[in-house]
């Protein structure tokens, strides 16, 4: 998953980064509310958290405004305590939720894991594909006995599994499970792919292979 942060004060900013990126986000952070709409735009994100009082363009006209593109990334606003009008408004301009600063990075969590289900409130938090099966709120991942993945090796399982049975070219991959700040080239994409193979699929010899290459387009999981 995919979260675009918009909050001029770097310290929070960067904090928030780091947090979601612990709880195995992909987080992009833009400092102003005009790169800030600019990236939203792209369409990329899962999700965007979105300071009010922004330098550039303020918090409630990048969400109309994303909102008139048909940008419909679900958006967590974050606001000065008190500004109750702000919240009103911020729900009425197409914002999904608001959090009032200072909060707790827990709080926050909840919000954001309560907004990423929304639109998909079918999916569980246990995924399964064949034997295989992971674990969003433990990240544990298991297919008889338990896998050990990185982080990013977890965020591209996680989102392979998500759409079990689609292909998904390196392109999507790259764009849902890396950050702008990564330096990526659809050969990592391989190579990742190469070492998720390495602990999901070869050990299990006398079972079928879950992942799988489509040649010319991409990959996908399958049971
Ligand atoms: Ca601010």
């Amino acid at each position: 998953m995919r979260i675009l942060v918009v909050e001029d004060e770097h310290r929070i900013a960067g904090s928030l980064k780091k947090g979601l990126e612990q709880e195995h986000f992909v987080v992009d952070l833009a400092y102003d509310g005009i790169s800030g709409f600019d990236l939203a735009s792209e369409g990329v994100y899962d999700l965007l958290i979105l300071d009010l009082m922004l330098p550039g363009k303020d918090g409630l006209s990048v969400v109309s405004d994303l909102r008139k593109k048909q940008i419909q990334t679900p958006i967590l606003i974050l606001t000065a305590k008190g500004q109750l009008q702000d919240k009103v408004s911020g729900l009425n301009s197409g914002a999904d939720d608001y959090l009032t600063k200072p909060f707790s990075f827990e709080e926050l969590l909840a919000r954001v894991r309560a907004l990423s289900r929304r639109p998909q409130k079918s999916i569980p938090d246990i995924l399964t594909v064949g034997d295989l099966s992971l674990n969003k709120q433990s990240f544990l991942v298991r297919r008889g006995v338990e896998i050990n993945l990185s982080s990013k090796e977890f965020t591209l399982l996680e989102y392979l599994m998500d759409h079990s049975g689609k292909i998904l070219s390196k392109e999507q991959i790259i764009n849902h499970v890396w950050d702008y700040d990564a330096d990526v080239l659809p050969n990592t994409v391989e190579v990742y792919i190469r070492n998720l193979r390495r602990k999901v699929d070869l050990p299990f010899t006398d079972r079928p292979a879950l992942i799988k290459t489509i040649r010319g387009f991409g990959y996908k999981i399958e049971g």
